[in-house]
């Protein structure tokens, strides 16, 4: 299937060839046709299956396409005065996650001609009351903050036509339940829609009989059977662990092609770099990465020297190589299937393979899911241990055929030995534009990361 047969506009299906998408996923090719139709959806889907774009797209289609109607007589005059009004609001239980629908706008609302903003607590409101004052088509909030910003009238929900509710099972365990029902009551009952959860309890049925109309169900396919060939264990490891052991486990000279899985895209590219910085060749892949970034990293995992391959879990849906022999779980999936569609990576083609899943104390329940549904236990061993003088044992940075080696130096190694005297005063150096330095390259995108993102926050995009 192909995004042309979903009926989406000619300036979509420009943002999505831009974005290096070519195959709706599953929720995808499900949800847009009923969507775009203006009915209900009702989803099962975690992140990493491509729901953003599920309920963004139709989204973004039906705005287009409708002429702003206000339907009263403080959303006339506000029409009149020609401010835009919010046609669709998406709720997010979290910050990270409003971001990241954010910048899926971006990616897919370029040529939309459609105005978006972002607002969630934790951080002043008044860069998004400015936002807000000028105008939007869409706006994508956590429930708290909408709320206090609803109550100060900043903000107006008697016009939305599309409420979009994301990740509702966490929005429950955060307890916005109440936020929740007040915010429903501000929208019109004259309204689409859509709800996505990752697991479907009995309260979340419940509240989609409340607030959605004969609601078409989605879900995105449950793959449940384990790959028999594959050797798993688990090590009880701290998140602020996980990237020494990796690193000590990337040092097995037994191991042939390696991935690792993020959750997040911004948690593949920081491990990617931190195992540069320890002399290991990793690459990341994600979604954020373009067409031909995508394709040349593939092409080098491929190779005869390939890296070690850092991938969400979407973007290793097009990974079909035979001779994966590790996959490393950084982080454990929110849903169970994830898990075993993540160790399908390797033993393929009859070879055996490895699988091996860093599990931190709060990931235990996720763990447990995992079991559940394979009606496996997966074997506990003991982590190796991290040693402190991990970097002398990196001997020599790897590096595929023809790539520059970052020197020790440029990996951030030797460090030890330099004053903090020394490091305040190359801090303050500007930088040598030295592309392989992996170290002042990792601090720089940091910041520049951060500041990119405060950005964001607030702004008015598309
Ligand atoms: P989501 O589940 O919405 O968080 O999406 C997970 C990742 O998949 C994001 O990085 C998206 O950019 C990417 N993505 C969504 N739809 C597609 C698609 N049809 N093809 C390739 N990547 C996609």
């Amino acid at each position: 299937m192909t995004f042309e047969s979903l009926s989406l506009s000619k300036s979509l299906l420009r943002s999505l060839a831009s974005a290096g998408y070519h195959q709706p996923t599953p929720i995808q090719q499900q949800t847009i046709p009923h969507a775009l139709k203006g009915h209900d959806v009702v989803g099962c889907a975690q992140t990493g299956t491509g729901k953003t774009a599920a309920f963004a797209l139709p989204t973004l289609q039906r705005l287009m396409e409708s002429a702003n109607r206000p339907t009263t007589g403080a959303a006339k005059r506000r029409q009149r005065s020609g401010r835009r009004v919010i046609r669709s609001l998406i709720l997010s239980p979290t910050r990270e996650l409003a971001a990241q629908i954010g910048e899926s706008l971006v990616t897919y609302g370029t040529f939309s001609g459609l105005k978006y903003t972002v607002i969630f607590g934790g951080v002043k409101q008044h860069s998004q009351v400015k936002a807000l004052q000028q105008g939007v088509d869409i706006l994508v909030a956590t429930p708290g903050r909408l709320l206090d910003l609803v109550n100060q009238g900043f903000v107006h929900l008697e016009n939305v036509e599309i409420l979009i509710l994301d990740e509702a099972d966490q929005m429950l365990d955060m307890g916005f339940i109440n936020d929740l029902h007040k915010i429903v009551a501000e929208v019109p009952d004259d309204r689409q829609t859509l709800m996505f959860s990752a697991t479907m309890p009995s309260e979340i049925r419940s509240l989609a009989r409340q607030w959605l109309r004969r609601p078409t169900e989605v879900q995105a396919t449950p793959e449940a059977s384990m790959p028999e060939l594959v050797s798993q264990l688990v090590y009880y490891v701290e998140r602020k662990n996980k990237q020494k052991v990796v690193t000590q486990l990337l040092m097995n000279p037994e191991r042939n092609k390696t991935l690792i899985f993020s959750r997040t895209r911004r948690g593949a590219d920081k491990i990617a770099r931190r195992l540069t910085r320890d002399g290991i060749y990793a690459l990341s892949i994600h979604g954020d990465k373009t067409q031909a970034t995508r394709r040349s990293v593939m092409q080098k995992f491929g190779s005869k020297r390939p890296p070690v391959l850092v991938a969400t879990d979407l973007a290793s849906r097009g990974l079909d190589f035979s001779d994966i022999s590790h996959v490393i779980n950084y982080d454990l999936p929110n849903a169970p299937e994830v898990y075993v569609h993540r160790i399908g990576r390797t033993a393929r083609a009859g070879a055996s393979g490895k699988a091996i899943t860093l599990c931190s104390s709060d990931e235990r329940p996720q763990l447990r899911l995992i079991e559940k549904l394979t009606g496996q236990r997966v074997p506990v061993e003991k982590a190796p241990m991290a040693s402190h003088e991990l970097r002398t044992m990196t001997k020599k940075p790897e590096t595929a055929e023809g790539e520059a080696a970052p020197s020790p130096k440029q990996a951030g190694q030797g460090k030890k030995s330099r004053s903090p005297k020394w490091r305040a005063r190359r801090k303050s150096k500007p930088s040598r534009g030295s592309t392989a330095n992996a170290s002042s390259r990792g601090k720089g995108g940091k910041g520049s990361r951060k500041k990119k993102k405060e950005g964001k926050q607030v702004a008015v995009n598309g």
